[in-house]
């Protein structure tokens, strides 16, 4: 038998290249916000596996909900017959959503099917072919939630033509108006739907447009929440020409944010809506949420999946949602993040460094930190060609050196905060302190 170390050098070996990793280590164990290594390190983990440990890794209570429910019922196929988990579930949902018309619910596996199944639904209960989406939004890597993803061509490279009918629209962030950083939310989102209003008008007739689809705080683009004159505009042009406005909660939802959906911050209410990571804190289940009135227009046998649904990641499901209301997770959420943005605050009025930061963001725990440092776009009026390049990259590695594991996002220069919600005040304030030295080391 190889040891851990030794099949770390066979899976570079037998994995495939397109997988791309943060480090070559193994993860040996998962306990709260820390994970261990093959090599012996214990990382903090302000990633949580791309926003779903919300709870942190091995939550005594989900773990013991699927462990029970492992001796009970693994696989009870939706497509045979319901099982108790997949109700509960539901049960447990209902009062969380945003607006009571979300009431009909359907599970799959992964974020992107979800976003397939809701692109799906959004055609056959419109008619219509045609999908808007934002430029720097990501939906996934399957065919129809690659078409709309807009952040990074990598995700399409080699693909292309993609599934046809979708229209990108710039999504109201400085970078993609080209205008100076700091330019106002209301002057931002009068742009972005002005251009909304052009596609509209030179590329797609709106009654061709079954659905727009927007994540309220854009993530692998750049984690930019969607300023809520944008949403509510949104809404009005859904309103006005019978589009269905999707929100893709998937890496937003479950109190990252401090709410239970980062759309509640602006009062809009979606048709349907995305929704999956932190809802099982790590087992495979997404979902999609949307009015019985047009879930009743889907035929029998149009949406399944032999995993859809699966009796221990809904278990999983229900333990999350009781584990965030009996531990308070949103009062954790909303006192950290405090203590994060006044850490981030702090930084940006260091002399030494503070120049380098342009922008501290974000809700809740879902937290960037933008560097004025050159992305590569070299047409970018706003930033200084001469700055110090790839400075979240190398602060990011040097974070790792550190014993802290943190993220980039797939655009700009930027890291992202995403611990676990129930992180104690001091990790979080050790990850900060890392962060920091981090910061310190790379850009002076
Ligand atoms: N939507 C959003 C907003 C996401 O962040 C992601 C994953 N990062 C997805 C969809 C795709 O989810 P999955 O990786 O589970 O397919």
């Amino acid at each position: 038998k190889r040891s851990v170390s030794a099949l770390a050098q066979f899976g570079q070996k037998h994995v495939t290249k397109g997988l791309g990793r943060l480090t070559e280590a193994v993860f040996t164990k998962g306990e709260g916000c820390y994970v261990e290594l093959d090599d012996g390190r214990r990382m903090l983990d302000f990633t949580s596996g791309i926003g779903v440990t919300n709870l942190g890794h091995c939550h005594p209570k989900v773990s013991k909900a699927a462990a029970d429910q492992c001796m009970n019922l693994i696989h009870g196929q939706c497509s045979i017959a319901f099982h108790e988990p997949y109700l509960r579930l539901i049960e447990k949902l209902i009062p969380l959503m945003p607006d009571p018309s979300l009431d009909s619910f359907f599970f799959w596996n992964s974020g992107s099917e979800a976003i397939e199944g809701a692109i799906k639904m959004a055609r056959w209960y419109t008619g219509r072919q045609n999908i808007i989406t934002m430029q720097g939004g990501y939906h996934g890597r399957t065919f129809g939630a690659m078409a709309v993803t807009r952040s990074k061509t990598i995700y399409s490279e080699g693909c292309h033509p993609l599934m046809p009918g979708v229209f990108p629209v710039a999504f109201p962030y400085w970078h993609q108006h080209a205008v100076p950083p700091g330019t106002s939310e209301e002057e931002l989102s009068k742009l972005s739907l002005y251009q909304l209003e052009l596609v509209l008008s030179q590329q797609t007739n709106p009654k061709d447009v079954a659905a727009i689809l927007i994540e309220p705080i854009i993530g692998e683009g750049g984690y930019v929440p969607a300023p809520t004159e944008y949403l509510k505009g949104l809404r009005e042009v859904c309103d006005k020409h019978g589009i269905l406005l999707i929100i893709d909660e998937v890496q937003s939802g479950f109190l990252r944010t401090g709410k239970f959906f980062a759309v509640e911050y602006t009062g809009v209410r979606p048709d349907i809506m995305v929704i999956a990571k932190g809802l099982a804190n790590g087992f495979p289940l997404s979902g999609i949420v949307s009015r019985k009135e047009i879930t009743d227009k889907l035929s029998p046998g149009s949406m399944g999946g032999t995993y859809a649904g699966n009796a221990v990641a809904c278990a999983a499901g229900v333990a999350v949602a009781d584990v965030m209301r009996e531990e308070n997770v949103q009062e954790n959420v909303v006192a950290r993040s405090k203590e994060l943005f006044a850490s981030l605050a702090e930084l940006q009025k260091d002399p030494e460094v503070g120049p380098a930061i342009l922008d501290v963001r974000g809700k809740g725990l879902m937290v960037a930190v933008e560097f004025a440092s050159p992305t590569g776009h070299s047409h970018d009026p706003f930033v200084d060609p001469s700055a110090p390049a790839n400075l979240a990259k190398r602060i990011a590695k040097r974070c790792q050196d550190k014993g802290l594991f943190i993220l980039t996002t797939s655009v700009y220069e930027v890291i992202r905060f995403i611990p676990p919600l129930n992180i104690s005040k001091e990790d979080l304030a050790k990850g900060t302190k890392i962060f920091a030295e981090a910061v310190k080391e790379v850009v002076q």
